[in-house]
């Protein structure tokens, strides 16, 4: 089998960029997209902070076009999962399905998912009031009540941010104490629009029937006591699990499961291999900032093959 000259693994915005870059590049890029391609957008509805959409454009769709506009240049993509990688010899190996499929370059853009509580109705609301990005959807939620699902530094982060657009913002913390930093829990804990609601985990999310965040139903852990809050929207910030499990052993992952990779740029540990998006960057994870790495890494992948004369 010849060797592809650039094979993506992973199919948001960070993937799709590159993919666009490097079919342009003339890099005749192979495209690994997962069964369910799309990436987090795909559970999103209204996405209004995409540059060049003024009146907005739905998540899903705006994947649909990136795909387009990234075979339209000769990207063949490929809807499997990708089960193993082997970048200890070169060229690289990736398999998925029944194929083993050869690179002289990888980009890993596998992104990472948020964790979630696990409820039924959380799954029937996302993107219908329940949201796991402050900044992506705090702006629909501006005046109204809003509460945030959380103890560590992302909840008093969303919580912090949800401040300055919601009439009121509810902490909701499993246990009786954070686990965010001392200077994020006392920002959060002095503000005068958060209020926490300790000892809870929440219960149900109503009203699926309505399609539309009416009442968050909560237990306390310590009393068992049930309670309902009327709520617009819930956020949950309990945590993003990168999408890294296939590297393990193959490249330098952070303790927290990222993809290490040299800061400023998008090179892994092994040279050859870039990182873009949401499995590298713990910090951002916006579409736009996904996408901004995608090109860095179609780039840094074009300059790795002219360097070592592979093209
Ligand atoms: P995290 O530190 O792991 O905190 C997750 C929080 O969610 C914990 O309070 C946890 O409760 C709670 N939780 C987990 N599963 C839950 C469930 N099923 N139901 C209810 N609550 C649940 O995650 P993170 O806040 O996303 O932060 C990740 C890393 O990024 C951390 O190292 C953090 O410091 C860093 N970060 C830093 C900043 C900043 O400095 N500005 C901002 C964001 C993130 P327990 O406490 O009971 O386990």
């Amino acid at each position: 089998m010849t060797a592809r000259k650039v094979i993506i693994i992973g199919s948001g915005p960070a993937g799709y960029t590159a993919a666009i870059y490097a079919a342009r590049a003339n890099l005749a890029p192979l495209m690994i997209s997962g069964f369910q391609y799309g990436g987090q957008l795909m559970l999103t509805t209204l996405v209004e902070n995409y540059p060049g959409f003024v009146d907005g454009v739905m998540g899903p769709e705006l994947m649909q076009i990136m795909r387009k506009q990234a075979e339209r240049f000769g990207t063949e993509v490929v809807a499997d999962d990708v089960t193993a990688v082997d970048f200890t010899r070169r060229p690289f190996h990736v398999s998925a399905g029944d194929t083993t499929y050869e690179g002289d370059t990888v980009i890993v853009a596998t992104g990472a998912s948020a964790t979630l509580l696990g409820l039924p109705s959380e799954t029937a609301l996302m993107g219908r009031g329940v949201s796991t990005c402050a900044t992506c959807d705090g702006f629909f939620f501006k005046d109204q009540d809003i509460m945030v699902v959380g103890g560590g530094d992302s909840a008093m982060e969303e919580a912090l941010y949800l401040s300055r657009l919601g009439r009121s913002v509810t902490v909701v913390h499993r246990r009786d104490s954070l686990r965010a930093s001392k200077i994020m829990q006392d920002r959060a804990l002095k503000h005068p629009n958060i209020t926490l609601v300790w000892d809870s985990e929440v219960e149900d999310i109503l009203d699926p029937a309505q399609g539309k965040v009416t009442a968050v139903k909560l237990r306390n852990v310590k009393t068992g006591a049930l309670a309902e809050r009327a709520v617009d929207g819930l956020f949950i910030a309990i945590g993003h699990q990168p999408n890294t499990g296939i590297f393990r052993g193959q490249l330098d992952l952070l303790p927290s499961g990222y993809v290490k990779v040299v800061p400023g740029t998008t090179q892994t540990s092994v040279p050859g291999v870039f990182a873009a998006g949401d499995v590298q960057d713990q910090v951002w994870r916006q579409a736009v900032t996904a996408a901004g790495m995608g090109c860095v890494a179609a780039l840094e992948a074009e300059r790795y093959l002219e360097a070592t004369q592979a093209r």
